[in-house]
C-alpha cells in the first residue's frame, strides 16, 4: 500500500465512525508505511513472541504485528477506539484489546499473565505527553522484556541516545543506557501522522541488557548521583554533587570523587556509565551504605 492509499484508510475510517481526535492523548495515527516497516522489521519478531502494543489507535501497527509475533496485546486507554478497533483488526484472530490506562496496568501482571514463557517485545508508537513514565515503568520495574521499539519525540530519542559530552547527554540517556542498548532505527516527519504533531519523531530500538557490565553496591543511590551530577550542567561536579539531595555535602563529594579517582573540576556531562559506576560506589562507602 502507498502512503495516499493509507491517509485515505485512515481518514475514511475516521468520518466513518465521526471519531474525534483527542489531543490530550497524543493521538497521533500514523499513515506512512515506509516507517511502518521499519518499525516492524526493527523489531525483529518471530513466530514465538508476544508483543506489547501501548495505544493501538486505528489498529494500523497492531495489524503488521499480528502477522509476524504469536500474538499481540493492545492496551488502549480511549473506549471510543474500543469498537473501532473491533471492526479494523475483525479477521484477525492472535489481537487481544484491553481498554485500560498503561500508567495504571500492572506490568507484571500483565506479562505473566500472556506471556509465561517471558518472550515479550513492547513495540508502540507511544502517546508522547507520557513516553518517559512509560519508558521508565517497564525498566525499573525491571518487567522482563527483550526489547523496545518505539515511535517517540525525536528530541527525546536523541536524549536517550546521547554519549557523554554531548548536549544532548544527560540523567535520561544514563538511566535507559544502564538498562538497555539503544539505537535510534528511523525517523518520521510529522507529514507520517493524522493529524500531524507539532514536533518530529524517531524510532528508538532498546535492547534490554543481560549483563549491565557495571557492578553497583546500591542502584537507589547510583540514580541519585546521577541526577545530581546533571542537577547544575555548568558548574563543576563537585558544586553539583555539594548541593543537591540526600547524597551529603561538599565534604562528602569531595571524599567520594577522591575515591572514585574522578576529577571534581569536571563537569557531570562529561562522565561516562562506569564513571558513574564508580562514583555512585564510592558514596556507598563514604556514606556508609
Ligand atoms: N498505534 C497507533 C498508530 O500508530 O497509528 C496510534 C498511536 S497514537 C500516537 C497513541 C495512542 O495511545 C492513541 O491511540 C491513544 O488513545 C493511546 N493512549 C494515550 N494514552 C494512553 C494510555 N495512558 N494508556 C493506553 N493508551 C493510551
Amino acid at each position: 500500500m502507498n502512503n495516499l492509499a493509507s491517509h485515505k484508510i485512515t481518514k475514511d475510517i475516521v468520518s466513518k465512525y465521526g471519531f474525534r481526535f483527542t489531543k490530550s492523548l497524543g493521538q497521533n495515527f500514523l499513515v506512512d508505511e515506509h516507517v511502518l516497516s521499519q518499525i516492524v522489521d526493527s523489531a525483529e519478531i518471530d513466530s514465538e513472541d508476544t508483543v506489547i502494543e501501548i495505544g493501538p489507535g486505528i489498529g494500523t501497527l497492531t495489524r503488521e504485528l499480528s502477522y509476524r509475533a504469536k500474538q499481540v496485546i493492545s492496551i488502549e486507554i480511549d473506549k471510543n477506539l474500543i469498537p473501532i478497533l473491533s471492526e479494523t483488526l475483525a479477521d484477525r484472530d492472535n489481537i487481544k484489546i484491553i481498554n485500560q490506562d498503561i500508567l495504571k496496568t500492572d506490568l507484571h501482571e500483565l506479562v505473566n499473565e500472556f506471556s509465561p514463557d517471558r518472550k515479550v517485545k513492547v513495540v508502540a508508537n507511544l502517546p508522547y505527553y507520557i513516553t518517559t513514565p512509560i519508558i521508565m515503568r517497564f525498566l525499573e520495574e525491571k518487567v522482563p522484556l527483550k526489547t523496545m521499539v518505539i515511535m517517540i519525540q525525536k528530541e527525546v530519542a536523541n536524549r536517550i541516545n546521547a554519549v557523554p559530552s554531548t548536549k544532548d547527554y544527560g540523567s535520561l540517556s544514563v538511566a535507559v543506557q544502564y538498562y538497555c542498548d539503544t539505537d535510534i532505527v528511523a525517523k518520521a516527519p510529522k507529514g507520517a501522522f493524522i493529524p500531524e504533531p507539532g514536533v518530529d519523531s524517531a524510532v528508538i530500538k532498546l535492547e534490554v541488557k543481560e549483563d549491565k557490565g557495571i557492578e553497583l553496591i546500591d542502584e537507589d543511590l547510583f540514580f541519585e548521583v546521577v541526577k545530581a551530577a546533571f542537577s547544575k550542567r555548568r558548574k563543576t561536579l563537585l558544586n553539583a554533587l555539594s548541593t543537591f539531595g540526600n547524597i551529603g555535602g561538599k565534604q562528602e563529594a569531595k571524599m567520594a570523587l577522591e575515591i572514585a579517582n574522578i576529577d571534581a573540576q569536571l563537569r557531570g556531562e562529561t562522565l561516562d556509565m562506569k564513571q558513574f559506576a564508580s562514583l555512585a560506589n564510592a558514596y556507598a562507602k563514604v556514606l556508609n551504605k
